[in-house]
């Protein structure tokens, strides 16, 4: 206004100066293209962002931020923090093993106690079937690419070579290394990375609200194994149908095919059993774990072979000189160390027990909100749960991606202090197993508001 007082004019200048000087710093936080990560699963916009959601600390079922800010951790991590994050034993144990014996490794006959002991342990926990030997890696998708090399080692070992082919599900998850990555399901982590391998073969997955169709299952003689997760997790949560599972082992026995369970997201109590295995009585031949084997304190990774297979191994072992597989890490002293007491913490607690206990109105209470106009379906079973949106109530009526209904209803819940995963207009959840009750309350109520405010701006 022309008549500005010389006050006002002092006071314009120095608001546009400090400014200015704002815009410097952002203009110099940009040119440097965001923070120095090359972030896993983050779109390059993401990555310019110079302010990206940075955990500090964990508490029992909650993380907190660099400022402070508290939020319920509705995913545990990435569906691993099994005991939540603040459990002192395994502190304890990490601690202890570091000041005796930070690291020695596994090969050539040589390896550690904790390493021996968690083997021991583990062939002891699971008993589904029996199994005979354990092997260690360092994650999940180290897990199942070992799974893959074992299976090919297995089948040449006995003269079969042409023996070679997987089936694996579309919407599975089973990692992101070049093997574990053709085995997923998931088209965005094939395109542009000349995946999937052709030796993978991808059938449908019982996804009944989506598909309706059974599945099938084309099975051939050059088939050498199947991998499935008991219940699907990363795409997008999908329990299998009751008799699934049981058919399937019909149909894979019939052609000798091998039964693998990755059980990296459903091991040590998730559905309210010890294993996945359990709970849809699969027998597999064999069997991946990671994430709550350590409850993600270290990295650690398993799989476990039946008898059949490591008898077969060991005798061709004896005939090449070796078995020449396997990493740095395997069986490291204090990622065996740290799941070693968890897995007496998951026993001694009886963890699987508690999540029977608390699952029911985590999965009532989340599954109330159903009738919502902008929710196509809400699976789970036990202490995981997907949510998946949808217009009129429809598979076939997705809502335009750009409108990001997903996306907003993930902003929902952080802003009211919850973080789920968003992956489109799919929203996943699972837990901490420790959860205790006022926390599920806590979990349901804040899935209501944010999903009526998010029906507010959908409207
Ligand atoms: N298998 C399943 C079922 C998973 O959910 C995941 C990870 O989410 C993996 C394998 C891969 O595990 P990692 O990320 O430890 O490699």
């Amino acid at each position: 206004p022309l008549i500005m007082s010389q006050r006002e004019v002092d006071g314009l200048v120095s608001i546009y100066g400090e400014a200015l000087k704002a815009t410097e710093e952002r203009v110099a936080e940009l040119r440097f293209k965001g923070h120095g990560m090359l972030a896993p699963f983050t779109a390059g916009w993401q990555s310019t962002d110079v302010h990206p959601l940075v955990i500090e600390r964990s508490e029992g079922s909650y993380v907190y931020d660099i400022d402070g800010k508290k939020y319920l951790d509705s995913l545990a991590g990435l569906w691993c923090t099994a005991l939540g994050g603040s459990e002192p034993r395994l502190v304890k144990a990490a601690t202890e093993q570091l000041h005796k014996l930070p690291f020695y490794h596994s090969f050539w006959n040589r390896t550690t106690k904790p390493s021996l002991d968690l083997a021991k342990e583990l062939l002891s926990m699971f008993t589904a079937r029996e199994m005979g030997k354990v092997f260690f890696t360092n994650s999940g998708s180290e897990a199942n690419d070992s799974q893959v090399k074992l299976v090919w080692y297995y089948n040449n070992a006995l003269g079969r070579p042409d023996k070679k082919k997987f089936i694996a599900r579309s919407k599975s998850y089973h990692g992101s290394t070049l093997i574990s990555a053709s085995l997923s399901g998931l088209p965005a982590l094939h395109q542009k990375f000349d995946l999937p391998a052709p030796f993978v073969l991808h059938t449908d997955c019982p996804h009944y609200w989506r598909f309706h169709l059974p599945g099938t299952l084309n099975c051939k003689f050059t088939i050498a194994a199947f991998i499935a997760e008991p219940v699907m997790g990363a795409g997008g949560v999908i329990p299998p149908p009751k008799t699934y599972f049981e058919k399937v082992q019909v149909i894979v026995k019939k052609y000798d095919i091998l039964f693998i369970a990755d059980e990296v997201i459903t091991a040590f109590g998730r559905l309210g059993t010890m294993f996945g295995s359990d709970m849809y009585n699969i027998k597999p031949d064999l069997v991946s774990m990671a994430k709550a084997l350590s409850s993600a304190y270290v990295p650690i990774g398993a799989i476990m072979v039946s008898p059949e297979i490591s008898d077969v191994i060991h005798s061709q072992s004896n005939k090449l000189g070796s078995f020449a597989h396997g990493f740095t890490y395997s069986g490291h002293p204090v990622a065996c160390a740290v799941a070693i007491e968890a897995l007496k913490i998951y026993q001694e607690r009886n963890i699987p027990d508690h999540v029977k206990q608390i699952s029911p109105r985590f999965q009532e209470g989340v599954k109330a909100f159903a009738g919502s106009p902008i929710v196509g379906e809400i699976r789970g079973v036990g202490l995981i749960l997907g949510t998946e949106f949808a217009d009129n109530k429809s598979p076939n009526d997705p809502f335009p991606a750009e409108w990001g209904v997903g996306a907003i209803f993930g902003a929902e819940c952080q802003k009211r202090g919850m973080l789920v995963r968003v992956a489109g207009d799919n929203i996943m959840m699972s837990p901490p197993l420790i959860m205790t009750p006022d926390e599920v309350e806590e979990l349901v109520s804040i899935y209501g508001d944010a999903l009526k405010a998010t029906e507010e701006r959908v409207a």
